[in-house]
């Protein structure tokens, strides 16, 4: 599958439409989640054509794979969620539901988030 170049957050990326950004650094951006879903939902974007974690996984520069850790690291301490805990989440494909095709971390905080997923086998 190809690099969409026009997904919603190749757009972001480049600045052609907002978002509420949180960070920005050489390795990635950060923002607001669009449809919160919940009191703190965040998402790391990393700056390069890639379209998820399998991607990135085996096409990014050591480099890069640990700015963007670094920024994931630095967007949490800004929001002072390893006090009371958050969950880090990335989805691929169909089965993991993903809706955009640019690799992005969702960081979701601010409650109790109960279970990891939903329990049907
Ligand atoms: P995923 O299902 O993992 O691909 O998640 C995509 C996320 O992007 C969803 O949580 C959406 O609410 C969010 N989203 C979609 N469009 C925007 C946007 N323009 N700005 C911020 N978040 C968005």
């Amino acid at each position: 599958m190809a690099y969409d170049r026009n997904n919603v957050f190749a757009r972001i990326l480049r600045k052609e439409i907002p978002a509420n950004f949180v960070y920005e650094d050489d390795f990635a951006i950060a923002f607001h989640d669009l449809y919160p879903k919940a009191p703190v939902h965040l998402l790391v974007i990393p700056k390069g054509e890639f379209i998820s974690f399998f991607d990135f996984s085996e096409k990014a520069s050591p480099e890069l794979m640990v700015g963007f850790t670094k920024a994931i690291h630095h967007v949490i301490q800004c929001f002072e969620l390893q006090k009371e805990g958050f969950r880090i989440l990335s989805n691929h494909g169909t089965h993991g539901g993903q809706e955009v095709p640019h690799y992005h971390v969702h960081i979701f905080g601010g409650r109790p988030l109960g279970r990891m997923i939903p329990q049907e086998a």
